[in-house]
């Protein structure tokens, strides 16, 4: 399962293990190839706590690879989502935002500028009985949402 591998990056970070060979285990055992495109692309990405946009990641990498394409940085960010190393942020029709950090984790997400942060703490989980049963489905997990104005908007 998808959450395994997210660990075994963590722990493989945490063993003093650099990106790049994080990186290449990760994408050779999905079949993906290694590039120093995305390599550049994890790199920034695992060391944002922003949840940028694959424009503002675009815009980040540019500045290290001037000749990357926007298309280039999507497809780096897609294979990352792929492997477990990232995870890809959907609100609805504003642009997805991405987040190198795979442990579970909640975030806040301002209804105005649309930043997103992460909660700093466990948020405790509603009982699923307390929900009134979700009628036949095999629940795998949950996700909690703080929704609101950030420090900039409020
Ligand atoms: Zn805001
Ligand atoms: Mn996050």
């Amino acid at each position: 399962m998808g959450t395994s591998v997210g660990a075994d990056a963590m722990a493989a970070r945490v063993r003093g293990e650099d990106v790049e060979s994080v990186l290449r285990r990760a994408l050779e055992r999905r079949g993906q190839r290694y590039t120093e495109q995305r390599a550049a692309v994890y790199r920034y990405l695992a060391a944002q706590r922003t949840h940028p946009t694959a424009d503002d990641v675009f815009t980040a990498v540019r500045a290290e690879i001037p000749d990357i394409s926007l298309a280039t940085v999507y497809k780096a960010l897609e294979a990352l989502v792929g492997c477990d190393l990232a995870v890809k942020l959907r609100y609805g029709d504003a642009a997805a935002r991405y987040d190198g950090r795979t442990d579970p984790h909640s975030h806040a997400h301002c209804r105005v500028c649309g930043a997103v942060r992460d909660v700093a703490g466990p948020m405790g989980a509603p009982s699923l009985e307390s929900l009134g049963g979700v009628d036949g489905f095999v629940v795998e997990g949950y996700r909690l949402e703080v929704v609101g104005r950030c420090a900039d908007c409020a």
